[in-house]
């Protein structure tokens, strides 16, 4: 065998710096008897899961961190399991929440994370999730739009202009959601034509008029131009509308295209955060 001449990436290392980097709140936290407990909820006992909790307990336990574990058969059902959740989510001496996979085939992963408080979402299951149903109205828009043109995005190249948190970003994780391929493009994307140039979905959302050249547009491709730009007192998008829309299957208008769809998402946002609210003060 040759010897290996790649470095080793020596994580028991990195991971001792890190923890050296918690130590002054560490110690601090024992200093003021605080006490971290973190609920682990698990349905069944595999090997690697036992395996991995035993690890946690120890690496845990050495920082003065309380594991407080859920167990429960591998056949529990998804309302118990969500039932224990919820009861964490009470519970005023639990820190943080995490979920062991693998879970019960009966339940639906999605469904089980939703419930984890934000609060209290120590593994981050629930940071690029709608949270009650809410997510960037502009993204929903985006994926109406294409929606109401194909139906299946599945292995579809996606490709999003512009990273923000409001559109960008949420817009490529709806995508991704859908099973579709998806490059995200910025400021610092080397070759922004050669990705344009393959994308069965182009979403541009960049807020530079006239980015994308209409040559670009793969033949067939569903274009969606978010970007509002104001050129001579008039509004124009991202995309060279003209000649793109002579190679798109379809493409939206800019004004007229993803406002108006944004608008109404934001009215079905608030109408859910009515209800979420309502829920939360004891009205239904
Ligand atoms: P933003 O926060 O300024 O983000 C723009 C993104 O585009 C950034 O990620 C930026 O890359 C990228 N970008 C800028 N110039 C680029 C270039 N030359 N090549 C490749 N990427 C480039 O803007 P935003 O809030 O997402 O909004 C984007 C556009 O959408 C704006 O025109 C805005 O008015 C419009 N908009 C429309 C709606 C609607 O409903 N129609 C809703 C919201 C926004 P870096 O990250 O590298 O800087």
């Amino acid at each position: 065998m040759t010897k290996t001449t790649a470095q080793l990436l020596d994580g028991k290392e990195l991971g001792k710096k890190y923890l050296k980097d918690c130590a002054d709140e560490l110690a601090q936290l024992r200093s003021s008897r605080a006490q971290l407990t973190l609920a682990t909820v698990r349905a069944g006992k595999a090997k690697e899961t036992e395996l991995y909790f035993n690890y946690l307990e120890k690496l845990m336990g050495g920082v003065g961190i309380r594991l407080a574990p859920s167990v429960f058969p591998q056949d529990v059902t998804e309302d118990t399991l969500i039932e224990e959740i919820r009861r964490l989510n009470r519970d005023v001496s639990v820190t943080g929440i995490m979920v062991f996979s693998p879970l019960p085939k009966s339940s639906n992963p999605a469904n089980l994370f939703d419930h984890i408080s934000q609060l209290k979402d120590v593994e981050g299951r629930t940071f690029l999730k709608s949270h009650f149903g809410v997510f960037s109205p502009t993204a929903n828009a985006v994926l109406a739009l294409i929606e109401s043109a194909a139906a299946d995005l599945r292995g579809k190249e996606a490709v999003v202009v512009g990273r923000s948190d409001l559109v960008g970003k949420p817009t490529a994780v709806l995508l991704m959601d859908k099973l579709a391929t998806v490059v995200v493009c910025h400021r610092e994307t080397r070759d922004l034509k050669m990705h344009v140039e393959r994308a069965d979905i182009l979403v541009s959302a960049a807020g530079r008029p006239h980015l994308v050249k209409g040559g670009w547009i793969k033949p067939g491709a569903i274009v969606i131009d978010v970007g509002e730009n104001v050129v001579d007192g008039k509004i124009v998008g991202d995309v060279e509308f003209e000649t793109a829309s002579h190679r798109a299957s379809h493409i939206t208008p800019v004004p007229g295209g993803v406002g108006p769809v944004t608008n109404i998402m934001l009215i079905k946002n608030l109408i859910r955060l009515h209800a979420r609210q309502q829920v939360k003060n004891g009205n239904s």
